[in-house]
């Protein structure tokens, strides 16, 4: 049964390869941080999401292994059978308070809470509109509803104007955005997009995948930072990313919508629930956050100390203040090529090419963390001057 698949599968995974996009994983050889392992050599990362440096931070450690202890390994139940314990309860508050919304729901992952946060809420006479460059997880979770979809031109506000006023007919509209988008780093323009919201009488949804615990003064994300907390109805975030990095998402925001997912969000009634150990150490982490900014404060000095490096050097790099640092070659070759010389200097780096990135967009994505320490920066920027130069791009 399987020979004309297997042929087919075969073909297709041959020009992945011939084309340069078979996706090959590296293999760490130690825990995640600013020094990880690879083939026995350790390098300095630069192309983690480890944002703040709390994959492996001590507190968070202690604290899974208290949540290990005290509530044990899996519950081996969905929350509304027996899958809920205290712990889901507390963290649920507590993510809560520190993004200053009413309530939220906790998911497996944030690609869940995006998969179950529009069906519940628009119909077919319900319209989406969302920016063309939003997350996979938005994408697909849009997919399931039955709503009208109507995609925007990456942050172009006039065409979401038109978008609204194409849509003004529909019942209920939510726009949709990353809060951060992922492979420039750029923020989303938080400011006008409420504003249209207000205007048009719209929802607003922001996943801040990529600025939860760090982006905005206090790290509450990009609302914080735009200065617009109190109108943002939904976010949806991960824990995987600065919260820690293991695994987990929720959605958060007013009371009614929260109320009704739980009622009714598909991957929240039929998907497992969050491991103990993953809250009780997502906990610790919120508490970490609330106590200081110390961290987020070092990750911003790091972010700017680094891209003020690379401009000096002659880099260009897409303008910006979040810690993803893109770093344009405009070509896949010379991007590959500065990647893997720079691994030999010690400095992980990926390199990104079409599809991942526009043609002739090719590019280098460095992600600073508050891991690095100052010799760390000067390391890498040694490193990209070095190869930088021998390569003919600087
Ligand atoms: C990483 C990411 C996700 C997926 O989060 P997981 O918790 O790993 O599923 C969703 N949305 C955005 C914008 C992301 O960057």
């Amino acid at each position: 049964m399987y020979t004309k698949l297997k042929k087919f599968l075969t073909l297709e995974l041959q020009h992945f390869k011939t084309s340069g996009i078979y996706k090959e994983e590296r293999v760490l050889q130690s825990p995640q941080g600013a020094r990880i392992i690879v083939k026995g050599k350790e390098v300095l990362n630069f192309c983690s999401n480890n944002y703040l440096g709390l994959s492996s931070h001590p507190k968070v450690i202690a604290a899974a292994h208290q949540a290990l202890d005290k509530w044990g390994f899996g519950l081996s139940s969905v929350r509304f059978i027996c899958g809920t314990q205290e712990l889901h309860k507390q963290l649920e508050k507590k993510l809560a308070q520190f993004l200053r919304m009413d309530d939220a729901i906790l998911y497996a992952a944030c690609f869940d809470a995006n998969g179950g946060v529009f069906e519940p809420f628009l119909s077919e006479d319900c319209g989406v509109i969302a920016d063309a460059l939003n997350h996979a997880s938005l994408i697909d979770g849009i997919r399931l509803t039955k709503a009208k979809r109507y995609i925007y031109q990456h942050a172009d506000m006039d065409d979401l104007e038109s978008k609204l006023k194409d849509s003004q007919s529909d019942m209920f509209r939510m726009i949709v955005t990353d809060g951060v988008f992922s492979m420039d780093g750029d923020i989303a323009k938080l400011p006008e997009i409420c504003a249209l919201a207000d205007k048009y009488d719209a929802l607003l949804l922001v996943d801040d995948s990529h600025a939860t615990g760090f982006v905005g003064s206090t790290g509450r994300g990009t609302p914080e930072y735009c200065g617009v907390e109190d109108r943002v109805d939904i976010i949806t975030t991960t824990f995987g990313k600065a919260l820690g990095g293991a695994t987990g998402g929720a959605t958060v925001g007013r009371q009614e919508m929260i109320d009704m997912l739980r009622q009714r969000s598909r991957p929240y009634l039929f998907s497992n629930t969050l491991a103990p150990v993953v809250a009780g150490a997502t906990i610790a982490v919120l508490d970490l956050l609330s106590e200081t900014t110390e961290l987020r404060d070092k990750l911003e000095r790091n972010t700017l100390y680094f891209r003020k490096g690379m401009k000096s050097l002659g880099f260009n790099i897409k303008p910006g203040t979040h810690p993803i640092v893109p770093i344009l070659l405009y070509e896949a070759k010379p991007a590959l090529k500065l990647a893997t010389q720079l691994l030999n200097e010690g400095i992980y780096v990926v390199a990104f090419s079409y599809p991942v990135v526009p043609r002739g967009q090719a590019r280098i994505r460095v992600q600073i963390s508050a891991a690095h320490d100052r010799p760390d920066l000067d390391r890498a920027l040694e490193a990209f001057a070095k190869i930088g130069k021998e390569l003919g791009v600087i």
